[in-house]
């Protein structure tokens, strides 16, 4: 079974409602209902693109209404440290690396902002997917039961949380479950027409949360969990060296077969002459 979520990061008053709204558009035309990530109080500059809208807060409401699930997106969207977190995917956040009172603090206050515009948030989504243990303590204290984010191929509960895989930046299906990420503000148009085409082709395989919990029970974080999360970010690692090197593009294509057993068998063989340094292999 393969199922996605999607979810759309950096949601402030002043970002690009151009893009927002003609990818509003397009998931009402396919039903699909994302996960928003709100920036209770943004103070990252990046994020600032269009004049703020007024009804910003009425406006996300109404969304809420419609069956999109709000989630928190950090506090200020400010990056206080360079620690990479759990997950390792960047090297800076919001959260990781701070003591666990200040954590608690910032997620706190956010909280609040949301709180007071009428959200009963339960799902956090840290900026840079960086959170270390303490910010997962944080939440527990403050009542959150969501995180977006993991590597695994499944959900799975884990210090008190159930952890939804977020592993894609591109539209296409994943074993088990993922969520796509996206950007509204930094969407091209060339963006709008691979989501819209994966839309059509796959509309049935979205899924909204509310959705998935219904459907599903989920385990704790077992070992094989671990392993398989660790495996799925050495290969995320892998594909990112692969991105910036021709020499290891060209062993991914020349040793790539639609059969799995056959391609572990051409990879493996073809591992001497990717490893060996240039002209080294006879
Ligand atoms: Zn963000």
């Amino acid at each position: 079974m393969k199922r996605l979520l999607i979810r759309l990061d950096d949601i402030t008053p002043d970002m690009d409602w151009g893009k927002f709204a003609r990818i509003r558009a397009m998931f009402e035309r396919y039903g699909v209902r994302p996960i928003l990530g709100v920036v209770p109080d943004n103070r990252d500059k990046a994020l600032s693109v269009d004049r703020a809208k007024e009804d910003f807060w009425p406006y996300v409401r109404a969304l809420q209404a419609d069956g999109w699930t709000i989630a928190q997106h950090g506090y200020q969207h400010r990056y206080a440290t360079k620690r990479s977190g759990l997950l390792k995917l960047n090297k800076a956040s919001e959260f990781a690396g701070l003591p666990y009172e200040a954590q608690y603090e910032k997620i706190k206050k956010g909280r609040d902002i949301l709180q007071r515009q009428g959200f009963d948030v339960t799902m956090f989504m840290a900026p840079g997917h960086t959170y270390d243990r303490n910010t997962l303590k944080a939440l527990r204290g403050l009542g959150f039961l969501y995180v977006t984010d993991g590597y695994a191929d499944i959900p799975y509960y884990w210090k008190g949380l159930l952890f939804i895989p977020c592993r894609s930046a591109r539209p296409k299906l994943s074993s088990g479950v993922d969520t796509l990420c996206i950007h509204c503000n930094e969407l091209e148009e060339s963006d709008y027409r691979e989501l819209e085409d994966f839309l059509e082709a796959h509309a049935d395989s979205l899924i909204g949360l509310s959705e998935l919990l219904q459907q599903s029970w989920y385990a704790r974080r077992t070992l094989r969990l671990c392993l398989q999360e660790e495996k799925n970010l050495l290969l995320r690692r892998i594909r990112a060296r692969a991105a910036k090197s021709g020499r290891l593009q060209r062993y991914l294509q020349e040793t790539y077969d639609a059969d799995a057993a056959r391609k572990r068998r051409k990879r493996l063989l073809g591992l001497p002459k990717l490893l060996l340094p240039k002209g080294g292999g006879k």
